[in-house]
């Protein structure tokens, strides 16, 4: 498969980053701040989305994300007791909650290999903004789980969810999931998810040139018209890991002219600011949207970095905040979780954090290419900081 037949340069072992003290002025009474729905970073750009790690481990080992030749039965994945724990997740979740956060989306790892997910989910979908609504509650999944587990987890208070699929042809997805895993088992698990009442579903397409790129079009014929959005994602170079090259990438510019010669589209106004993809809306005879045939999406983080209004933070599987997806640390909350610390020095801590953001990586891959492998700051795995 040409997946594997390129040189990749792999560590012996992916090395965890070290951590980054929460600033010593978030945890005096002088300066503790509040939190009052409104954060902003030193770019200005709000907080408005929470991703969640639940776990580190995946069942699959997709080349792009957890390699096979890496994450290994010897891999050193977290020991139990280094995750956090539903009720830690929780707390820290409600302080950001506070601060403005709307939308919470649980990940991974795999999050459905996380056990009682249910439990979670139920403490999640009781927070309230302090305009007193309910979160959007979502979840990234490979699918694999959900055809046992979509009924528990709507009844738990989710609303919707998002399924990485990244091909329909089998040869194809099996060879890039590396474990086998047939398509029609994901295909079963979004029909249970529909089933079940969670939606609207998005489907995420990682697309590798030369490697998925046939999938394109096959992907758009069998979503179109179903409710279901699919949407296209640039191959990143997140990690340390996948060997990631340019010359992998397929644009999303491109995805959308191979997908225009047979599926005419017209550009869509984004539903929400900070939104990670452009939204496309196919096309009736008459140029306008179509919208029983609905729409797609491309997440274009390495052709047109969208840094200048993301509004997401990440809390590892341990407990660790990343301000970015391409960060090389994080600041450890776990440690105030377990240390002591009170609600109020929680709060001030994130707010601390929050405003002193100053990350841009996209941008500056742009600008400067991508940062050198072996420059010392080795970026955190996707799947242990939560895609
Ligand atoms: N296991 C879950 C899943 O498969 O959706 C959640 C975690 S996974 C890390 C989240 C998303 O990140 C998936 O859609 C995956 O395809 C995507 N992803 C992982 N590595 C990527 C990369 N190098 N570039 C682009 N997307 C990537």
């Amino acid at each position: 498969m040409a997946e594997n037949s390129h040189k990749r340069v792999i560590p012996v072992a992916d090395q965890r980053p070290g951590t980054l003290a929460v600033p010593a002025s978030a945890l005096q009474p002088a300066t503790l701040l509040p939190a009052n729905g409104l954060l902003n970073d030193t770019r200005g750009r709000a907080l408005h989305d929470l991703r969640i790690s639940v776990t580190d481990r995946c069942n699959f080992r997709c080349s792009y994300c957890m390699p096979k030749d890496v994450f290994t039965k010897d891999y050193p994945y977290l020991p139990h007791s280094s995750l956090l724990t539903f009720e830690e997740i929780t707390r820290v979740a409600k302080q950001f909650v506070a601060h403005g956060v709307e939308k919470i989306r649980l990940t991974g790892g795999e999050p459905l290999l996380r056990k009682n997910l249910e439990i979670l989910i139920e403490q999640l979908a009781a927070l309230r903004t302090p305009a007193g609504q309910p979160l959007d509650l979502t979840l990234t999944t490979n699918g694999s789980l959900l055809t046992r587990k979509a009924a528990a987890l709507k009844a738990a208070g989710l609303n919707r969810l998002t399924v990485s699929l990244d091909g329909l042809d089998d040869a194809v997805f099996r060879a890039m999931n590396d474990v086998d895993f047939p398509v029609k088992d994901v295909l079963d698990g979004i029909e249970a998810a529909h089933k079940a009442g969670l939606g609207p579903i998005k489907v995420n397409m990682v697309v590798k040139r030369g490697t998925n790129d046939a999938q394109i079009l096959p992907m758009a014929r069998h979503f179109k018209g179903t409710g279901i959005v699919l949407r296209f994602i640039e191959y990143m170079d997140v990690g340390a890991t996948n060997g990631w090259r340019m010359n992998d990438v397929l644009p999303s510019a491109e995805v959308i002219q191979r997908l225009q010669q047979e599926l005419p589209l017209i550009p869509l106004e984004a539903a929400q600011p900070g939104e990670t993809a452009q939204r496309w809306g196919y096309a009736n005879a008459a140029g306008a949207h179509d919208k029983d045939a609905g729409e797609i999406g491309v997440i274009s983080s390495v052709t047109q970095a969208f840094c200048s209004d993301c509004n997401r933070a990440r809390l590892s599987t341990e407990g660790q905040l990343y301000l970015c997806l391409f960060a090389t640390q994080g600041y450890n909350l776990r440690d105030l979780l377990r240390g002591g610390r009170s609600d109020a020095e929680l709060a001030s801590a994130i707010a601390h954090i929050w405003q002193g953001r100053q990350d841009r990586y996209s941008e500056l891959r742009s600008a400067e290419g991508p940062a050198p492998a072996g420059d010392g700051k080795r970026r955190v795995e996707m799947s242990y900081i939560g895609g």
